[in-house]
């Protein structure tokens, strides 16, 4: 069978974009999506041409092609800087070869890190956490410390800015589990860009935000990246999976899905943003950050696990 051509040069397609209806070899594939994330970040206004980006490395194939992406990007704005924060969540056996592979990216294209710990900054690990409170679901912890590690971290840079590695399978299974746990109004916090209004959390964008997860993968193998293989043993989110499934079937049944169920979604947050009630924010009486309650989130979790 004749091997399929690249729509865009000569050379043999490893890859079609079904609801583009476009083929691409691999530097045009990756030149395409490099040039899909340069128009996300000019169409949300991610990036002022000065913005000092704390990027939030984990180790995964998201946040390592979000690396090289950006340090390409960067190069377009001289007076910009970026540095790679890690953080590692004290899990035994897991984050060790993430940051392994984070770290040699960083020494590779030149990149500043900084790693920061759960442990340093909160005194406990996820593992005595699982330990500590074996009936709460470990990443309902995690994910809201690592949340208020990667902002301090940003913050200990002099970072003006928080770039996340969300991508649009990411952002459309949000979306669908915000409406299965009965929040739509959770829809209002997330999105392209987030901003807090009181200036207490650094903006965090998400210039992945329209690039699908398999094209994330392809671009990551594309590369040569070398990657995080093993999953983290707490990881339990059986209800994002079971969507993770769901919007897959439905997108290779109906190219296009995920864009449009995004596009829904921002149809929803523009509506919801102007007759959503707004919240009156206390500073929590532990840490200082924003809360609607005495406590935040983060320091009222770590009370139930340390005392
Ligand atoms: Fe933390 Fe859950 Fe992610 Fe594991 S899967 S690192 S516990 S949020
Ligand atoms: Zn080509
Ligand atoms: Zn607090």
């Amino acid at each position: 069978m004749p091997s399929l051509s690249c729509s865009y040069c000569p050379e043999d397609a490893v890859y079609t974009r079904e609801f583009e209806g476009a083929s691409f070899c691999s530097k045009c594939f990756r030149d395409s999506v490099e040039e899909r994330v340069r128009r996300t970040v000019t169409r949300y206004e991610m990036l002022a041409h000065d913005d000092h980006i704390a990027l939030a490395l984990s180790g995964g194939k998201d946040s390592l092609t979000l690396l090289n992406i950006l340090v390409k990007l960067e190069h377009r704005f001289p007076q910009s800087k970026l540095t790679a924060v890690c953080v590692d969540e004290g899990i035994d056996g897991y984050r060790d070869e993430a940051l392994l592979h984070a770290s040699r990216e960083c020494k590779r294209l030149g990149v500043a890190q900084l790693t920061v710990s759960y442990k340093e900054l909160f005194g406990i690990t996820t593992d005595q956490i699982v330990t500590a409170d074996p009936d709460k679901t470990p990443c309902s912890y995690c994910g809201v410390l690592r949340r208020k590690a990667i902002n301090k971290a940003a913050m200990m840079v002099g970072a003006t800015k928080i770039a996340t590695a969300h991508n649009l399978d990411d952002e459309t299974q949000t979306v669908l589990l915000n409406m299965l746990h009965g929040d739509p109004l959770r829809l209002v916090r997330s999105g392209p860009v987030l901003r807090d209004v009181r200036g207490r959390f650094l903006t965090r964008i998400k210039p992945l935000y329209d690039i699908p997860e398999k094209e994330v993968v392809l671009y990551a193998y594309l590369s040569g990246l070398e990657f995080q293989s093993i999953s983290c043993p707490h990881g339990t989110e059986a209800l994002r999976n079971d969507i993770r499934n769901f919007l897959n079937q439905m997108d290779q049944k109906h190219p296009g899905t995920k864009f449009t169920l995004k596009r829904s979604a921002e149809r929803l947050r523009e509506l919801l943003a102007k007759s959503a009630p707004s919240v009156g924010l206390n500073d929590c009486e532990k840490c200082g950050d924003p809360t609607p309650h005495r406590y935040c989130e983060a320091c009222t979790m770590l009370e139930t696990v340390t005392a």
